[in-house]
């Protein structure tokens, strides 16, 4: 869709992107200023293959006064985004056959980084009129001795989903009864509009689970900070080790620069994050009136992340352009090519019937977007 629209662009089209997984801000001032001087100081060399310790240390910092979990710099992993602490984790714990569980809707990097590690995804469902949390049923059905891991996302991409703890502690016991690792995702860990933010280590330990858990955490949707990759995993230090010696074979260490800029990120003023986050949680409430206003589309409240994910179910099997509509496939196809608007199919997700809307995007953009989409609802007979 991405590259289709940017073929649309090139011809001078006026195309409207709700694909981007990405703050549009830039990142704060203050944040650039240190990567600046960093490189003004000499800090372009390699760092320690783990993360430089000044960085760790802030990390240390951020987990103990964010998280309140208690790490040594040993248990951190400082990586080229989230999305490699991701893959170095999945590398470092699936052996050959092994299976993991993913809970659909998901991110679409989950399963490909199981398969990267030969081992296989096992779906399980979650249940949208419960907030995309577990299904435990469909859980219960699929557990089997092969499974060596859960993947977790809350807030989620794509459903915006923020699991309750409840239903975090219930999975957390479940991977401790099993031996399964737990890898956490939480990248989305500041965006969450409504209720409250829970790790699941904080929970694993205070309420004395005993689960291992592997937490992945980026900067690059909480301080507008894509493009400088930097992620991090906090987790036993055997299994950070582990991941530490895979990733130093194949990238050595993160970028200098942008270690020594997340050091502010993390210590330096947090007022730019409430900023960034109460502009989304504006344009969410702008996205949500307007896709309530479209007719046969049914869009639950997100509670975090920055995406709409709204159903379209009833599109399907339909006709628009004389054309058949099969699937969102086809749905994301047809509002692009009609109304230049770029949505991403929720079957890409593992979720048939869904289209997310990324609300990175400012108001105008957003009221002007979805009154495409609704002219080209409107037009499926
Ligand atoms: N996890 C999820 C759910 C994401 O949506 C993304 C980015 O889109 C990442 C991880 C990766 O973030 P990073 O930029 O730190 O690699």
């Amino acid at each position: 869709m991405a590259t289709k629209a940017a073929e649309m662009r090139s011809q001078g089209i006026d195309v409207i992107n709700f694909s981007v997984g990405e703050p549009d801000f830039n990142t704060p001032s203050h944040i650039i200023n240190a990567a600046k001087k960093a490189m003004d100081d000499g800090f372009t060399k390699y760092t320690a293959g783990p993360g430089m310790i000044e960085f760790r240390e802030a990390i240390c910092e951020k987990l103990s006064r964010e998280n309140s979990l208690n790490y040594s710099p040993t248990e951190i992993l400082v990586s080229n985004g989230e999305k490699h602490s991701l893959f170095n984790a999945c590398q470092a714990l699936i052996n050959p056959g092994d299976e993991v569980v993913v809970f659909s809707p998901y991110w679409v990097s989950f399963p490909e980084f199981v398969k990267l590690s030969d081992g296989f995804p096992v779906i399980v469902k979650t249940d949208s009129k419960n907030n995309f949390e577990p299904d435990f049923k469909d859980l219960k059905k699929k557990i089997s001795p092969k499974i060596k891991c859960v993947i977790i996302n809350s807030p989620s991409n794509p459903t915006g989903g923020v699991w309750r703890p409840e239903s975090i502690s219930r999975l957390l016991k479940i991977a401790k009864k099993f031996n399964w690792v737990v890898i956490s995702d939480e990248c989305y860990e500041r965006l969450v509009y409504e209720g409250e933010f829970f790790s699941a280590e904080k929970l694993n330990r205070s309420e004395k689970i005993g689960a291992s858990v592997v937490s992945c955490f980026s900067l690059s949707k909480t301080y507008a900070m894509t493009g400088w990759r930097i992620g991090y995993a906090s987790g036993p230090k055997e299994i950070i080790e582990a991941m530490a010696k895979i990733q130093g074979q194949a990238t050595s260490c993160a970028n200098s620069i942008s270690q020594k800029a997340g050091v502010v990120a993390l210590t330096g003023d947090q007022k730019c994050v409430q900023r960034m986050r109460k502009k989304f949680l504006e344009r969410r409430n702008h996205m949500l009136l307007l896709l309530d206003k479209l007719n046969n589309v049914i869009c639950d409240k997100p509670k975090g992340a920055f995406y709409a994910f709204p159903n379209l179910n009833k599109y399907i099997g339909k006709r628009a352009n004389k054309k058949i509509i099969k699937d969102t496939f086809d749905i994301s196809d047809y509002i692009l090519e009609s109304s230049k608007v770029v949505t991403v199919p929720g079957d890409g997700f593992g979720a048939p019937g869904y289209i997310r809307l990324s609300y990175a995007t400012n108001k105008k953009n957003i009221s002007e977007g979805i009154s495409r989409i609704k002219i080209a609802l409107d037009n499926i007979k």
